[in-house]
């Protein structure tokens, strides 16, 4: 059983403006599928062949690079992917909002924060929101990697993800990735979020 490219749920057009076809179809189709087909070769045929995704990422320190640098990121964009809609945007509503404001102080705050950890990844990088038992945390990594590995500075189970390498934005935003963070916000989809957050 290999690891396998999802199909996204949404056409490469669907989150114009905020993000441009063609970045989604080489994003998805080159970038993701690059990392899910570079895995499945670092995989086969070793100890790893067979086991989940976070069960290889749990142990991360254990395997080389490219395990690492692939696991990673196959894993970071299928959460990418799912937590983006056409119709997203605005606030979460619920359990996540009452939890954003307790861990935050108001919506505002957390959205200025996980904007700010974004911005200011030198480099590639993702920024997250993560769930620690009862708390949320926004934390940062660095390349590929995530708040699953147990090299990860801050550890525990992401739920929002924004992926702020060049490749996701470049052709539309250039040097403008405070333009394209600022964008994400309204295609963020709140009940896939909220889905993770409620199972984590
Ligand atoms: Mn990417």
């Amino acid at each position: 059983m290999s690891f396998e490219l999802p199909k996204l749920n949404y056409s490469y057009d669907s989150l114009e403006p905020y993000i441009d076809a063609k970045t989604m179809e080489i994003h998805h189709s080159k970038h993701h599928g690059g990392y899910t087909s570079k895995l499945n070769a670092a995989v086969e045929g070793t100890a790893l062949s067979g086991k989940s995704i976070e069960e290889i990422l749990s142990n991360i320190s254990n395997y080389s690079a490219g395990v690492r640098n692939n696991g990673g990121g196959f894993y970071n964009h299928v959460l990418f992917w799912e937590i983006m809609s056409l119709k997203g945007g605005g606030e979460p509503s619920g359990k996540l909002s009452d939890a954003l404001k307790k861990n935050f102080g108001s919506f505002d705050k957390f959205k200025e924060d996980f904007s700010n950890a974004a911005a200011t990844r030198f480099g590639s990088g993702w920024a997250w929101l993560i769930k620690q038992d009862d708390k949320l945390v926004i934390s940062s990594t660095p390349n590929q990697d995530n708040p699953l590995m147990d090299i990860a500075d801050v550890k525990g189970i992401p739920i929002l993800a924004l992926d702020v390498c060049e490749h996701a934005y470049y052709l539309k935003y250039q040097n403008r990735r405070p333009d394209y963070i600022e964008a994400f916000w309204n295609i963020i989809n709140w009940e896939a979020v909220t889905e993770r957050f409620l199972a984590g």
